[in-house]
């Protein structure tokens, strides 16, 4: 028996650090989670996808009283990407979130941000996934207040990923 690893490899920088249109992809990220509807969890998503032909498409989590009726952010932007444009492959997504939960009230809106990189849950890398199966790589920003990474595509966030399909 031999042991194997796993080895992701991704960037860490400073929001400051990233290219100009990377930089609009998360302040899109962040514009999104005003569109949240985060009745029950208070926690505020927002993604924002660069398609191939330059449109942004945006989403937030909507969340709902049949709970697993309710979306997360991030499939509602690349479902609605793909409805909105159908066949233009998806080239990048950039996620952010905050929350007011644990926090004083009172503080400028970009405070109550993560300081820690926000990444997608498991249903969704796994729905980006499959635009990345028929597209080619969708490269991930993850907006933290403290830290942005930036993985080169969903399949690293997936490892072992259902790709059989
Ligand atoms: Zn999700």
């Amino acid at each position: 028996m031999k042991d194997k690893e796993i080895v992701i490899r991704m960037k860490s920088c400073g929001l400051d650090e990233l290219s100009e249109q990377d930089r609009h992809l998360v302040e899109c990220a962040k514009n999104a989670t005003r569109n949240s509807l985060a009745t029950y969890s208070h926690f505020h998503v927002g993604a924002a996808i660069l398609m191939d032909n330059g449109e942004i498409v945006e989403g937030a989590n909507q969340e709902n009283a049949a709970f697993s009726s309710g979306t997360c952010a991030e499939r509602s932007a690349c479902f609605y990407a793909s409805a909105r444009y159908p066949g233009v492959p998806m080239k990048k997504i950039a996620i952010a979130a905050w929350t007011k939960e644990g926090k004083p009230e009172g503080l400028d809106y970009e405070d109550y941000f993560q300081t820690a990189p926000i990444s997608p849950c498991g249903a969704c890398r796994q729905a980006l996934l499959e635009y990345e199966a028929m597209y080619g790589p969708i490269e991930v920003l993850l907006y933290g207040r403290d830290e942005v990474l930036v993985l080169p595509s969903v399949a690293s966030l997936l490892p072992f990923c259902f790709t059989e399909f």
